[in-house]
């Protein structure tokens, strides 16, 4: 199953390639059933190495070898490792966005889902960044997303990914927290985003603490390292194929 978006539902997409062509854009909204409306600054997507967060950069600094961007967006990632020398193949699933970065100059850009992406035990690292975690969508994906990527690394590749642990929304003011533990991981988010009159579709966006993150890899052949810790529950991990 692929989940490839079109021209007419790439919100974001089209945020990107009328920043790219106009060198501004419009507002990029957000909306969410457990949030209030939201905006993505669409010029933090065309973010430089020196502009990146340094979870980012360190991520960066960290890829080697042949490198899959999962999710590349305006391809800020893919550039910025182009320009070090690395040899990197940036995929999203939008179609916009894949323009937008065929444009700018990326080298190897495709229009593919991550899910569907073919079995080539090809990379050595997956860098999936700006909370990278949420492609997974859902906690119930986890073996979807593992399986996929032991089908894409080499053996002994590394995916590196950024996240943030949700937990502080749920905090009270004497410091415990109010999180339903029967209900769904509190992590688990929907999102849908305009730009202009274009509406895109609902989807999942998963945000995870390390410790449970970690639970997972290691059932699934994986082991997950802290690599770096951010200022506000964010954090990068490195989950290596043993
Ligand atoms: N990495 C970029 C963009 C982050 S936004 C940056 O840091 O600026 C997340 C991106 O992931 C979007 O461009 C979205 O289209 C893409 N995406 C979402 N689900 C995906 C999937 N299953 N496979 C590939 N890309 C996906």
């Amino acid at each position: 199953m692929s989940n490839l978006l079109t021209p007419q539902n790439d919100p974001m997409g089209r945020a990107i390639a009328d920043f790219f062509e106009k060198g501004k854009a419009a507002k990029l909204r957000v909306f969410s059933s457990q949030f209030d409306e939201d905006e993505i600054p669409v010029k933090h997507l065309f973010r430089t190495f020196g502009q990146m967060a340094p979870l980012e950069q360190k991520a960066l600094l960290l890829a080697k070898g042949k490198i899959l961007d999962c999710g590349a967006g305006s391809g800020c990632h893919s550039l910025a490792l182009q320009d070090m020398g690395k040899e990197v193949n940036a995929i999203d699933i939008s179609p916009l966005s894949v323009e937008v970065m065929e444009k700018r100059g990326v080298k190897n850009v495709s229009n593919t889902d991550l899910f569907s992406h073919p079995a080539v035990q090809a990379y050595d690292t997956v860098l999936m960044l700006m909370n990278g975690s949420g492609i997974i969508g859902k906690v119930e994906n986890m073996g979807k997303f593992f399986t996929k990527m032991k089908q894409i690394l080499k053996p002994g590749g590394v995916v590196y990914m950024d996240s943030s642990d949700l937990k502080y929304l749920f905090e009270d003011e004497d410091g415990s927290y109010q999180i339903d533990l029967n209900g769904n991981y509190y992590g688990e988010v929907d999102f849908r985003m305009q730009y202009k009159q274009v509406k895109g579709n609902t989807f999942d966006w998963l945000y995870i603490d390390f410790q449970t993150l970690s639970l997972y890899a290691s059932q699934y052949g994986f082991k997950a390292e802290m690599v770096e810790e951010g200022e506000h529950y964010d954090y990068l991990a490195a989950l290596t194929l043993l």
